[in-house]
């Protein structure tokens, strides 16, 4: 059995030879793993790392490893799926059998179901879904590595996985924790903060333009004025993860092939969609077409230019494949 690192706190309450009582956050305001209490863990994300995928993120959140392909929209099977009047979202959390400490059944279990309807309904917030009508949006996210907050990191890489497959938005989907360790108000617990006696862990995500919650979880007990408090923490810090995203979106565009860019041309000069209108003023007509994302801008949401277009044979696709395997 792999022996686990022993960390600052269980040094910390061997050498006082008193395990009862452990040290979270000390009396200089630093925690046990050196940050301070609204220091995040260091953040990586990468976008359009899968070429197969219509869009991807690769995410590190401080221990965390996350990746998120996306396709879609696209036909739903099974049809009876389908909604005639928006595209669906299936949104599917899963961790590895390796990706934590002791080896986990590779079986969802009902944490991955709960934490995979949560989060597609999160994001179903942001997509303008009503544009797709009998689509789907298939969002598959893994978790590789973890030490708490995966929920939140997977969620953040689903986004911008979203936004890289050009899927047009309302805004980012943008998830910090916050939480309560040994009295004290933290940014982004680890694990072992999670493991407090008092611990109080709050994963909260927001469309990050207009602060609109779009996902709430908490394990623990606080009272209404402590959880103000740590709502305006979350506002005030999920603007730092919400850079990064932004950030990797640009390289992402910036990277993209010539040939890509250029294929895209023909699709820029059509009129921009108008992001801030009602979304049932939209056309609901089904369509089956891939969206590009103008790569001019895309970061800005309020701002951006997206174009729909339609795949003049949307079957093509399929029989060029089902032809491929005779
Ligand atoms: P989150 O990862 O969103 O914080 P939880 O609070 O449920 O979600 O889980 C906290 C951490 O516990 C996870 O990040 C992971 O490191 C660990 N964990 C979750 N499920 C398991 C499991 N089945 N076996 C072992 N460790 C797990």
């Amino acid at each position: 059995m792999a022996k686990e690192k022993e960390t600052k706190v269980d040094a910390k309450s061997k050498k006082s030879g008193k395990d009862e009582k452990l040290f979270w956050v000390d009396s200089k305001g630093k925690r046990v793993d050196g940050r301070g209490i609204n220091d995040l863990r260091a953040i990586k994300i990468q976008a359009g790392v899968l070429p197969n995928a219509d869009g991807s993120c690769y995410l590190e959140w401080g221990q965390n490893k996350v990746l998120v392909a996306v396709n879609g929209p696209r036909e739903v099977l099974p049809k009876h799926q389908a909604n005639p009047y928006r595209a669906i979202v299936r949104y599917t959390y899963r961790m590895a059998a390796f990706s934590v400490t002791e080896r986990k059944n590779p079986r969802p279990g009902r944490r991955e179901t709960e934490i995979s309807k949560v989060s597609g309904e999160a994001l179903e917030r942001a997509i303008f879904l009503e544009r797709f009508p009998n689509t789907a949006i298939d969002i598959f996210v893994e978790v590789l590595d973890s030490n708490a907050g995966t929920r939140i990191a997977c969620l953040t890489a689903a986004a911008v996985a979203v936004a890289d497959a050009g899927i047009p938005m309302r805004d980012l989907v943008t998830g910090i924790t916050v939480g309560r360790a040994d009295s004290h108000q933290i940014v982004d617990l680890n694990k072992h903060e999670e493991d407090a006696e008092d611990a109080v862990d709050m994963a909260v995500a927001f469309l990050p333009n207009s602060k609109e919650v779009v996902l709430l979880q908490m394990d623990g007990e606080i009272t209404q004025e402590e959880y103000s408090k740590l709502m305006q923490v979350a506002m005030d810090n999920v603007e730092k993860v919400y850079e990064i995203q932004k950030k990797a979106l640009k390289e992402s565009v910036e990277n993209k092939k010539p040939e890509v860019v250029e294929g895209m041309e023909q699709y820029l000069s059509a009129s921009p969609a108008d992001h801030h209108s009602d979304d049932h003023n939209h056309d609901s007509s089904p369509k089956r077409g891939k969206v590009s994302m103008k790569e001019k801008d895309p970061f800005s949401f309020g701002e951006t230019d997206y174009t729909e277009v339609e795949d003049e044979n949307p079957d093509a696709e399929h029989e060029a494949f089902d032809a491929g395997k005779e």
